[in-house]
């Protein structure tokens, strides 16, 4: 891609909507999206008059991978990004993030931290629960008490990989549940922006492509989700290693908006196990998908439908 597109196209995932605008902010931000090729397939969405917040109002949206208590501080901080961007749903968590022991204390007061801000907002929040397979026993009786306070699907760090036998009971409660494992990824190929050689040991227990397709072939009737695909690392690499693998979708979510990401994701894996998400980056999240090529049909798949679907097997969808 050429500077100009770059620069375009740039505009297009912040500028317009950092700055709030219907449009672009200023004349010369108006001039250079004017300049653009006209040859350029984006050309539509070039122009001055693209109204980035009215195109944002097609879309109804659930964010299939958010935090409360994390990064953004208190959950109104959520809703005010939320309600910004006419974000209906946000599927929030709240991770052993830390390097602790991730004791069962730990992540039952995480679990708490987000039923807290269920009941604050409670038509906007779907929460997930946490646990730590290290802690089996306790976390299969966790799950069992974050269900029954309507909580929906299971967020995991990295205490251990999805595919380590202390997951396999987990995965089978999940299955029962016809719930979503939602596991932190890293590629671990091309973190930082240069090429490291696979699997460097950063946070050891991190899954990787591999540990999750040995899961999805051991449990083909488990939901995996992949998390952050925007989150670095070769992401290019992790699409293409699950396109045999249909119970592992991937979210959209992560600070990085590498150009026709969002596309590649969806020619390689098919429309339905492309899901929007944030992980608290919220502009880029919005902007990646509305840049791409997508026809609206299936923008509104993956924005919406696709984790509406993944709900609805739980019965717990939204209507
Ligand atoms: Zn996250």
């Amino acid at each position: 891609m050429d500077r100009r597109k770059f620069m375009t196209k740039g505009m297009l995932t912040s500028a317009g909507m950092m700055l709030g605008v219907g449009s672009f902010a200023n004349q010369e931000a108006a001039d250079a999206v004017q300049r653009s090729d006209d040859h350029d397939p984006f050309a539509a969405k070039n122009r001055a008059g693209y109204d980035i917040m009215k195109e944002l109002k097609k879309y109804k949206k659930i964010d299939a991978h958010c935090h409360v208590y994390l990064f953004d501080g208190g959950p109104e901080s959520n809703i005010a990004m939320a309600d910004r961007l006419q974000i209906d749903k946000m599927v929030v968590s709240r991770p052993i993030y830390e390097e602790t022991a991730g004791r069962p204390d730990e992540f039952i007061a995480f679990n708490n931290l987000v039923v807290k801000a269920m009941k604050a907002y409670p038509d906007r929040f779907i929460g997930q629960f946490t646990c730590n397979p290290i802690f089996q026993q306790e976390s299969l009786e966790e799950i069992k008490r974050c269900v029954d306070l309507g909580m929906c699907g299971l967020k995991v760090y990295t205490q251990k990989k999805i595919s380590d036998p202390l997951f396999y009971p987990i995965i089978e409660k999940m299955i029962d549940l016809k719930m979503i494992i939602h596991m932190h990824a890293q590629c671990q190929l091309g973190v930082g922006g240069y090429r490291m050689k696979y699997d460097t040991g950063i946070r050891p227990q991190t899954s990787i492509p591999e540990d999750f397709i040995a899961a999805a072939k051991r449990y083909p009737e488990a939901m995996f989700q992949y998390a952050h695909i925007g989150g670095g690392g070769d992401w290019e690499y992790a699409c293409k290693s699950f396109v045999g693998y249909p119970n592992i979708y991937v979210d959209s979510s992560g600070s990085n908006n590498p150009e026709h990401m969002v596309d590649f994701a969806v020619q390689q894996l098919g429309v339905t196990r492309v899901l929007y998400g944030t992980d608290n980056c919220y502009y880029q999240s919005v902007g990646k998908l509305l840049a791409s090529n997508l026809p609206v049909a299936d923008l509104k798949k993956v924005f919406f439908d696709n984790y509406n679907a993944i709900l609805k097997k739980s019965g717990r969808h939204v209507n």
